[in-house]
């Protein structure tokens, strides 16, 4: 007899046969005559109802055996139809197995609720609870909707390298990966440690964003995304911020600022789409613990367009707000969250997006406005989040790009590579960075960032 995963005997309508299930206990309770015993194998959220008739497996026996919350077992029995509310099938128990039991008095997951604070603290236990659970099955939903979507649209997945030696965004957050000895390390003019030499003679870090190595893919295969592991050294302990993310970043040639908030706005909304059609239950319950608009929220976003408007438009309305701000806002001045939040969700009330950005507060590689003061930027903001989109059109005329580059101190030796790609058949393109913890922060309505990957890392993270 194969083992059925919990889902599949849930979803069942062939009855009265044996089955083998095996899976964790998330409860046990009963009497002297019957005891039930529900059993999570990860499947999904629901767990199965377990049988178990006294005559055969007494309390005080299944105690013995450690039959109880947390424990790993087997169970052989009968699929019968149940009477038990909300299921429509339960297992009457013939054996039970115990690969593993779990202290009752030690195990760190009662039987009562946890604080979401308390689970951070036991981050390694916590995928064993219904509220992560719930997460990284949507987790994984939104990870599998992202490459069908791609897919679908005729985009290629590039890998873009982890280790490298350039910093796109220029916000010097990298994290150092180097080769240098603690001991004697070699010296530059200065006397200083010479990072220069990180790997074999080359200055190394981790990628802050694949964007400019993806820049030279969509430069040959036309409609590119990348989806990988991103670093960046925050000493910000915000809500939004991890140091190791995920980021999916599509690059498209011969697009322009339109079409690249066309593709947002499609992107974000088919994944919120796919969210709702897929993962009913996980939601289901996230919005009945956690957040009550959940689910509207996230329908909201599927019906209704995005509200685009000027970084200098929105300035305007910050001003006359009636809100109180801590940050005063300036035009010049790079938004806070709570700016963004104000826009879209005091004022107008749906996701925003803002472009044209003044160049001073946005990356070198931005395509300059006519009028020389802006950028082609473009930042998606929603509910409860801020900013959860940065993108742009991309400067595509060597000369602009490269009076960019001084004007903002990055040197050009680094990038010569990149340079190419306006020297040799250079076109318009444009493209967005989405940070994959955002949209699921947003998905999952959770309010931190810590609580949608299942190992985060931020300053004094301990574990892991
Ligand atoms: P923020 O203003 O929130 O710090 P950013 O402007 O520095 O973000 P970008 O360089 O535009 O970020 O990166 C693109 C996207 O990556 C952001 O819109 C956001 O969704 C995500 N992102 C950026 N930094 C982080 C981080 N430290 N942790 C998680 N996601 C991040
Ligand atoms: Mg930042
Ligand atoms: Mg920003
Ligand atoms: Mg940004």
């Amino acid at each position: 007899l194969r083992k059925t995963s919990v889902q599949d005997l849930l979803r069942s309508t062939d009855l009265d046969r044996e089955v083998l299930v095996k899976g964790w206990v998330r409860t046990r309770r009963g009497n002297k005559y019957v005891q039930f015993i529900a059993v999570n194998d990860g499947s999904g959220f629901n767990s199965i109802q377990v049988v178990a008739n006294a005559e055969q497996f007494p309390e005080e026996k299944l105690k013995a055996d450690g039959v109880e919350n947390g424990a790993a077992i087997a169970v052989r029995g009968q699929l019968v139809a149940s009477q038990g509310k909300g299921q429509t099938v339960e297992i009457q128990a013939t054996e039970i197995t115990v690969y593993g039991s779990a202290d009752t008095a030690e195990y760190p997951l009662q039987k009562k609720g946890h604080t979401l604070e308390f689970l951070r603290e036991i981050a390694h236990l916590r995928p064993r609870t219904n509220t992560f659970g719930a997460v990284l099955r949507i987790r994984h939903a939104m990870a599998f909707a992202v490459h069908q979507y791609f897919n679908d649209h005729g985009y290629f997945y590039v890998h873009t390298p982890i280790i490298t030696g350039s910093d796109a965004e220029g916000a010097g957050q990298m994290f150092r990966v180097t080769t240098l000895p603690e001991q004697n390390p070699p010296l530059d003019e200065a006397g200083h440690v010479d990072y220069k030499q990180d790997f074999f003679g080359k200055a190394t870090n981790l990628t802050v964003s694949g964007q400019l190595e993806g820049e030279l893919a969509a430069m040959a295969l036309g409609k590119i995304y990348t989806f990988g592991p991103t670093f960046r050294a925050e000493n910000s302990n915000t809500a939004r911020h991890l140091a190791e993310f995920w980021m999916i970043e599509p690059e498209v040639a011969f697009n322009d600022l339109q079409d690249n908030m066309d593709l947002a706005e499609d992107f974000l909304r088919s994944l919120v789409r796919y969210a709702l059609a897929h993962c009913p239950d996980d939601l289901q319950f996230l919005n009945d613990q956690y957040d009550k608009e959940l689910l509207a929220r996230l329908q909201f976003v599927v019906d209704n367009d995005f509200k685009r408007l000027t970084y200098t438009e929105a300035v305007e309305i910050l001003k006359s707000a009636k809100q109180k701000f801590e940050f005063p806002v300036d035009w010049g001045t790079d938004l806070q969250s709570e700016h963004e939040r104000y826009l879209v969700e005091k004022h107008f009330k749906k996701p925003v997006i803002l472009t044209n950005y003044p160049k001073d507060i946005k990356a070198f590689y931005m395509k300059l406005d006519d009028d020389g003061r802006t950028v082609r930027a473009m930042d998606v903001l929603f509910p409860g989040i801020g900013e959860i989109i940065g993108g742009s059109q991309r400067e595509e005329d060597l000369q602009k790009l490269r009076t960019r580059m001084q004007e903002m101190h990055v040197p050009e030796e680094d990038l010569w590579w990149y340079l190419d790609t306006r020297r040799y058949g250079s076109a318009p393109h444009a493209g967005f960075g989405l940070g994959f913890e955002r949209l699921i922060l947003f998905v999952t309505g959770m309010g931190n960032i810590r609580d949608v990957i299942p190992f985060p890392r931020f300053p004094k993270s301990a574990e892991f």
